[in-house]
């Protein structure tokens, strides 16, 4: 793992990212997806390895949900800011990425499906969704002008002192970084909070290595899921 940390911190062209995926991807050696032959040779010009078995050509990312992705380095380092303290809003992401808005809008709903997925297993199942009352996060919330009166809870609600502590840490969190944001997408900013605060406790490789398996995903399938939210920013 050392080498690869390593390989991360000098990593800057999109070549070097892409040895980098490679080695995340057959960490345990090449594996042929098709035949799963070990063996394979290298062709240097298209940066790709050609399964000596079947001849099937295949590159670090392809199969993968970064298909067809061409800058690396841009990707990875939209990745790795989920793992940073202080969310950026999509525009600012796109300076720092260099990026039009809409590509950069579109990088990170791929990412939040792709760590919401994997991360799914590691934050629910484990410990069970944390419930936390709308009238708890009331410093946080501000109501919209189209929303009607919230439900009253029929049963009071008993938090944890963990409990109220993480739900702390989200109220900082939505006032820090949104200034507070309407009740009615509180629960699209606590599925933010929660991949950027379970993002923040896995390494750097390992959060990448969440990109380096899966299948390729459609365009239109990610626009259909956040276009609800387009709002959220
Ligand atoms: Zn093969």
């Amino acid at each position: 793992m050392d080498d690869l940390n390593a390989l991360l911190k000098r990593a800057e062209s999109n070549e070097d990212f892409r040895k980098l995926l490679e080695k995340l991807r057959w960490a345990e050696g090449f594996k042929c997806p098709r035949c799963e032959g070990s063996h394979y040779s290298r062709i240097k010009t298209r940066g790709l390895l050609q399964c000596r078995t079947c001849r099937k050509q295949v590159s670090a990312t392809s199969g993968t949900f970064l298909h067809g992705v061409r800058n690396l380095r841009a990707w990875v380092k939209a990745i790795l800011s989920f793992r940073e303290e202080d969310s950026h809003s999509a525009v600012a992401q796109a300076l720092l990425l260099d990026r039009s808005y809409a590509t950069t809008w579109f990088m990170l709903h791929k990412i939040r499906m792709v760590l919401g997925s994997s991360l799914y297993n590691l934050t629910f199942e484990a410990e069970g969704a944390l419930a936390v009352p709308c009238s708890f996060l009331k410093p946080a919330l501000f109501k919209a002008s189209s929303e009607g009166e919230p439900p009253q809870p029929r049963c009071k609600t008993v938090l944890s002192r963990e409990m109220v502590s993480r739900a702390c840490s989200f109220i900082v969190y939505l006032l820090d970084v949104f200034h507070g944001v309407s009740r009615k997408y509180s629960q699209v900013y606590a599925f933010e909070y929660a991949l950027r605060e379970r993002s923040s406790e896995l390494t750097p490789l390992r959060l990448i290595g969440c990109f380096v398996r899966g299948s390729p995903m459609l365009r239109r399938d990610i626009f259909e899921c956040f276009s609800p939210f387009l709002l959220y920013f």
